[in-house]
């Protein structure tokens, strides 16, 4: 339980890789605030498996990552209940597919907001507190979507692509302070998400399931085979540790090969 008394703030955690972090790190021993949306019966019961696991601190933050203000209190509320952030963790994200002359004006303004500048503001909250006790980690969610691009997700791969960016500035900014920074860019990752596109997917294209997987999900992907989350939860866990110091300001791609192409 090697981090047994940080505290762990995820954006995005009450689904998908999100939640992956959440149970990996409280697993060993942090205090964990999770934050996103759902069913809140469903949540609390993650809240509760969570100090099951962890035998530590565990809350659940609705705040929007969309809104710098809730965002500011949500880190003032985890800092008050369970300890200012020793780990942050930006993973919240949203998507929309569209060509870009005719790609929502609202939809590109949420998904900037959700994935890149919730990112801004939850480093600019959380830092002097890290900095203050010399030790910090921040890892944020990238994609292969931060190095190359698909068509149609312009917004999407703008974000991205700037989280990308940020983490190497931040990551130079902190380098003295015992800090690292570090961006996960996965590729197509087994979720909720992706396992419930398969049946409709396969009812309009009239495919079988392996086709879906391979042929549609997949084909981008070399290894025709998706990450999982609990490796990209094993790759957060070990930039959490000490053998990891050394690592800051890199975008470490975990995406079946799909980069190399
Ligand atoms: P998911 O939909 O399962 O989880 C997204 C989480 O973000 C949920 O907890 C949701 O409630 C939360 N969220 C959405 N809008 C929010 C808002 N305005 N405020 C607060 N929380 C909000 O998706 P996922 O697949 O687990 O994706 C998580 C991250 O991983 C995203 O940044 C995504 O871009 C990235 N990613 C996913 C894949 C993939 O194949 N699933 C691949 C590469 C990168």
């Amino acid at each position: 339980m090697f981090l047994k008394g940080k505290t762990a703030l995820i954006t995005g955690s009450t689904s998908g890789i999100g939640l992956g972090y959440a149970r990996a790190l409280a697993a060993e021993g942090a205090n964990v605030m999770i934050n996103g949306f759902g069913d809140q019966a469903e949540i609390d019961g993650y809240v509760e498996d969570l100090i099951r696991t962890s035998n530590a601190g565990a809350l659940h933050s609705g705040a929007d990552m969309s809104k710098p203000s809730e965002i500011r209190d949500m880190v003032a509320d985890c800092t008050k209940r369970l300890g200012a952030p020793d780990i942050l963790i930006n993973n919240a994200g949203i998507q929309h597919v569209s060509p870009i002359d005719e790609f929502p004006d609202d939809k590109w303004d949420a998904i900037l907001a959700i994935i890149l500048s919730s990112a801004f503001h939850t480093t600019k909250a959380a830092l002097p507190a890290m900095k203050a006790k010399g030790w910090g980690r921040i890892i944020n969610t990238g994609s292969m979507h931060s190095l190359v691009a698909s068509p149609y997700k312009s917004a999407y791969n703008a974000a991205k692509h700037g989280i990308a960016g940020l983490t190497k500035t931040v990551a130079l900014e902190v380098a003295r302070d015992g800090i690292t920074v570090n961006c996960i860019c996965p590729g197509y990752v087994w979720t909720p998400l992706v396992e419930n596109q398969i049946p409709d997917t396969m009812k309009t294209r009239g495919l079988t399931r392996d086709q879906v997987i391979n042929d549609v999900l997949l084909a981008g992907q070399p290894q025709k085979q998706f990450v999982q989350i609990e490796q990209l939860a094993s790759l957060a866990l070990y930039l959490c540790g000490d053998a990891a110091g050394a690592i800051t300001g890199a975008n470490l791609s975990m995406d079946g090969g799909w980069t190399a192409q």
